[in-house]
């Protein structure tokens, strides 16, 4: 990782470069921090549990929900006990975010 501005060394998760005192721009973790567990407003099918947990990870809505939908019937457990709790405990989705209409961007490539 080096300074933009003047090509210092810089130390991994530096801010500020030490040699000139230029901002660093932020690695995409740093600028996107991992995305907080929430029940989105979109695309939700009940309370949006599987939705956010989805979103969260990356993952697929549809296995998610299959899986889900596969372990309720089956009763392993309490899942709707547990799908109830998640739904009292992630937070939604705060108004005004847009919807997103694509992935975030990926750190540059030239970042280690
Ligand atoms: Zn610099």
């Amino acid at each position: 990782m080096h300074c933009t501005a003047c090509g210092q060394e810089l130390n991994l998760g530096a801010r500020f470069c030490s040699n000139c005192g230029e901002a660093v721009a932020a690695p995409g973790w740093a600028r996107h921090p991992a995305q907080r567990l929430v029940r989105p407003i979109y695309g939700r099918m009940l309370a949006g549990v599987c939705a956010g947990v989805a979103q969260h990870f990356g993952w697929d809505v549809t296995p998610v929900r299959l899986i889900v939908l596969v372990v309720v019937l089956c009763g392993f457990g309490s899942p709707l006990i547990a799908y109830i709790i998640a739904w009292i405990v992630i937070p939604n989705e705060p108004l005004g975010v847009p919807y997103p209409t694509s992935a975030p961007p990926s750190p540059p490539s030239g970042y280690p």
